[in-house]
């Protein structure tokens, strides 16, 4: 109970209680499952539009919680972002990328890249760029062959800083994608300001793709070859969508229509194929 004063005193309501236990039973069970290595990452295929072509996938953890099962980012990543865990967890699951990259390339000849999404948190200290940086001499990997996600939330709260650490991933061959492009409040201004390589166009609108009437869909890609970017399409489900991005400018898709994101072992085999 906390006093307000003359008397009056205001109690936490059960409500209230029950998120604050809930909250950190959450954080010691994050902090528990790093420990155990609970946490492991899937790999979804990004395909080349134009033939089917496997070029890399998107990594997306999952939690093998000791009680609760097979737990999806949604239940977990917004309480290690409150939490600040978040910084660590994305840690956590870079390094495991990069080892799982390092045992891909010496069984694999063709070249491939594995984005690992991360908080944009991280763009608020150079010590991002070195911890990458020694991810890549550590596990020898070749350049280009880890690249980061990140959504233009926090980004544009410090853009110089931004720019800086963008620039030094860049330096590595750290490819940078924008992940939901679309979504959010876009400050269309800070794009041609950031060294960025990649959008991501968000599922949303790639579930609204029709027969020839796409006007955000066209306006995203015409944004996207004025300035030179990447596109990939997120979200594709149907044979028809795919269809309609086949006649379009964009390069790359993703999808349950061509796969889920699915365990190491099973994503290996498509690695250079075509799904
Ligand atoms: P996101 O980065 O936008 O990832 C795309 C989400 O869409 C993934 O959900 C993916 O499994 C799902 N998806 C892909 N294709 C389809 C499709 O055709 N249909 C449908 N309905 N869904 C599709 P997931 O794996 O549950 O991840 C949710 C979000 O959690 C991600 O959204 C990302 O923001 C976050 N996340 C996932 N893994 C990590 C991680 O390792 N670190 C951080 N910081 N965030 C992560
Ligand atoms: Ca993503
Ligand atoms: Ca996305
Ligand atoms: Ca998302």
């Amino acid at each position: 109970a906390k006093s307000l004063g003359r008397g009056q005193v205001q109690i936490f309501n059960d409500s209230m209680q029950k998120k604050m236990v809930g909250a950190a039973v959450l954080e010691t069970d994050i902090q528990n499952g790093m420990r155990n290595n609970e946490f492991e990452l899937y790999y979804q295929p990004i395909f080349e539009i134009k033939n089917n072509k496997v070029k890399g996938f998107e990594a997306l953890v999952r939690w093998h919680h000791p009680e609760k099962g097979l737990v999806l980012p949604n239940n977990f990543i917004t309480a290690a972002e409150d939490s600040g865990q978040i910084l660590q967890l994305d840690l956590h699951l870079l390094k495991q990328a990069a080892k799982q990259i390092s045992q891909w390339q010496s069984e694999y000849k063709t070249h491939f890249t594995i984005t690992v999404n991360v908080s944009s948190r991280h763009f608020s200290s150079l010590d991002f760029v070195s911890f990458i940086k020694n991810l890549y001499q550590i596990y020898k990997l070749k350049t280009g062959s880890l690249c980061i996600e990140i959504t233009e939330s926090g980004l544009i709260e410090n853009l110089a800083l931004a720019k800086e650490i963008i620039e030094g991933l860049q330096s590595l061959g750290v490819r940078l994608y924008l992940d939901d492009f679309g979504t959010g409040y876009s400050a269309l201004g800070y794009l041609h300001q950031l060294p960025i390589h990649v959008l991501k166009i968000d599922k949303s609108f790639i579930d609204n793709l029709q027969n020839d009437n796409n006007p955000l869909v066209d306006a995203i890609l015409s944004l996207a070859k004025s300035l030179k970017l990447e596109v990939v399409a997120e979200g594709i489900e149907t044979q028809e969508q795919l269809d309609i991005l086949k006649q379009t400018s964009c390069n790359y898709g993703q999808g349950y229509l061509k796969a889920k994101p699915l365990r190491a072992l099973d994503a290996a085999i498509l690695i250079g194929k075509n799904i």
